[in-house]
């Protein structure tokens, strides 16, 4: 059985049982048979499933979104804006879908060769708690496009959420088995992947799973797709708006209590802004409303498990043991539930163990460089590459920053967010291929070439 937990209080929420060996065959065997009618489905047979589950999540907004405050602890008002970005992420794979499936004629030196989008077969996703709807929509609704057909092995913290899922895509009309969720235990995806009816792998998560995941991928010779995690850097230059950035670095630090693999976790600060950023980036975290993840007015709840606070506790212990300070919080909470307040850290020193680490939680590193040089250099010197973010009016010091921070996505004068439209994914550490817009949907599909004589 798996049984949520109420990161807000510690207590037990619903149960779900887990999927035996005669169930997971069963839904491999539906797979496979739903696969060979959908990769069929007609271009406005796909359009019109993704728009009516689009529309059945609307109609659950409030109760999708209270599942997963009750499983992993976000914030109502966040876990509302989830809900919307996935309703956008299905309606916009069924307004622009089309179009990514159109191909391509090239002349040949015989005749011409046409370069046709066509599905693979079943994908197994495995997918995280930290935002338990839109990391499996972003997979999903490009799957349903292409005429794939999708297995979601979901955290096992958020089962609730994904059985939701699984009941809203039936109730909008998705043939039986075209995607299914399966409540399995990490040490069943080896087999699954291994099982010749699927055709290929995506995960989102950490290194260890992904490292996991790819290693059975390899063995098996199949495609595999992975986002795991960052340690994004903001980075301020004298030029920039200090109080946008600072509220902002603010927003990202403790969205979500920092459990976003995108957010900026490490600012990266100008010597000539230093002092004022930090002045109005620590008011911010002082001010930061921690409260009942129910109540709307509150903008930081408890972190996803006592496990994941406890983890980042751990790793402000372990900075302050390599000579950081911690100049304001980063401290547990003492009541039920995994809570704990938003810190900053400064001091540390670029080559200790923290400094090269995801913090996934509420605390965020503040460093001081003299130059853009210093500024890159500190950016880089991590071994991810996801997202970054960077602040400047200079042309010259944003081109720059897009040419040389390596990462897979830079946001200029902004937060650093996904959407549909645009590629997401990373480099280094931070896993390979990507996710959303046209890029996203072709990571799992066989580009064949027909070539006429
Ligand atoms: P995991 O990477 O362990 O979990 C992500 C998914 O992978 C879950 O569905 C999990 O299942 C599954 N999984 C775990 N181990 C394996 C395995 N050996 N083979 C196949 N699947 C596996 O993340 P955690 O929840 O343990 O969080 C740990 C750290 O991961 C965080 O502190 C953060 O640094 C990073 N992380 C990054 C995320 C991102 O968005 N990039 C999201 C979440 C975490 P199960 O839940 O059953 O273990």
């Amino acid at each position: 059985m798996f049984t949520s937990i109420n990161p807000a209080t510690g207590e037990a929420g619903s149960s779900f049982e887990e999927l035996d060996e005669d169930g997971i065959e069963l839904a491999l065997t539906r797979a496979q048979t739903a696969y060979r009618a959908w990769r069929n489905a007609t271009i406005e047979q796909r359009t019109a499933l993704l728009s009516a589950i689009a529309d059945q999540w609307a109609a659950n907004k409030q109760h999708l979104a209270e599942t997963a405050v009750r499983e992993m602890g976000k914030p109502i008002t966040g876990a509302l804006a989830e809900v919307d970005k996935c309703i956008a992420g299905f309606r916009h794979y069924a307004e622009q879908g089309p179009g990514y499936l159109e191909g391509r004629t090239v002349k040949t030196p015989t005749g011409r060769a046409q370069a046709r989008w066509l599905p693979m077969g079943p994908v197994l996703a495995v997918m995280p708690w930290n935002f338990p709807y839109w990391q499996v929509v972003r997979f999903l609704a490009p799957t349903i496009m292409a005429g794939n057909v999708a297995l979601l092995k979901h955290a096992s913290s958020v089962q609730g959420c994904a059985a939701l899922m699984q009941q809203l895509a039936s109730a909008a009309g998705a043939p039986d088995g075209l995607f299914q969720n399966l409540a399995i235990k990490s040490d069943k995806v080896a087999d699954i992947i291994a099982d010749k009816r699927v055709v290929a792998v995506t995960l989102t998560g950490s290194e260890g799973a992904g490292a996991k995941v790819a290693t059975a991928a390899g063995r098996a010779l199949k495609k595999v797709v992975l986002e795991l995690g960052g340690s994004d850097p903001l980075i301020v230059m004298p030029s920039a708006d200090i109080d946008l950035a600072a509220k902002t670095a603010v927003t990202a630090r403790v969205q979500n209590a920092g459990q976003s693999c995108i957010c900026a976790k490490r600012m990266i600060v100008h010597a000539e802004v230093y002092d004022a950023f930090l002045e109005r980036f620590e008011a911010g975290m002082r001010a930061v409303k921690i409260g009942d993840p129910m109540d709307p007015e509150t903008v930081m709840g408890p972190l996803s498990s006592e496990a994941q606070r406890d983890t980042v506790l751990e790793q402000v212990a372990r900075a302050q043991a390599e000579g950081a300070t911690l100049r304001l919080g980063g401290e547990r909470i003492d009541r039920p539930g995994a809570w704990m307040t938003p810190g900053v850290l400064t001091g540390i020193d670029p080559e200790s163990d923290v400094a090269k680490e995801e913090i996934f939680g509420p605390v965020a590193a503040v460093y001081k460089v003299a130059n853009i040089a210093q500024a890159i250099d500190l950016a880089n010197d991590v071994p991810y590459g996801l997202g970054s973010s960077v602040w400047t009016q200079d042309a010259a010091e944003i081109e720059q920053f897009a040419r040389d921070i390596e990462s897979g996505m830079t946001a200029v004068n902004a937060l650093l967010a996904s959407t549909p439209e645009a590629p997401f994914g990373g480099v280094k550490l931070s896993g390979h291929g990507r996710e959303l817009g046209p890029w996203g949907m072709h990571e799992f599909m066989n580009l064949k070439a027909v070539m006429y004589g």
